[in-house]
């Protein structure tokens, strides 16, 4: 009984471990496309220095998503964004939804 107890509670931990392991190896893999329609609709870059100026007069020199608002990174290079839900940006990128940190 007690040998059965213990073999469900590792079995258990092993299968919660690797559910974990896997939702971190998706959500680092689902970066952001540049094609993807929402990202094209607020031109968003992966670097932010090649955002389409012309079309998005709103950019300034410095902004990145590194530095707004709605980055939720912290300070790593890849973080989610409320914009693109279920997707992570680059810090270096930028999009027209960018809203300087205060
Ligand atoms: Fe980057 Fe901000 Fe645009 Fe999100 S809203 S993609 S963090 S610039």
């Amino acid at each position: 009984m007690k040998s059965s107890r213990r073999t469900f509670l590792i079995a258990s931990i092993g299968a919660a471990s690797s559910l974990a392991m896997s939702q971190r190896g998706f959500a680092q893999a689902a970066k952001l496309d540049e094609s993807d329609p929402a990202a094209v609709a607020l031109g968003y870059r992966h670097d932010a220095t090649k955002v389409d100026k012309a079309k998005f007069p709103k950019y300034t020199a410095g902004e990145d998503c590194g530095n707004c608002q709605f980055y939720q990174g912290g300070t790593a290079d890849w973080g989610g964004c409320p914009l693109f839900a279920g997707k992570e940006v680059s810090k270096h990128g930028w999009c027209n939804g960018y809203v300087k940190k205060a």
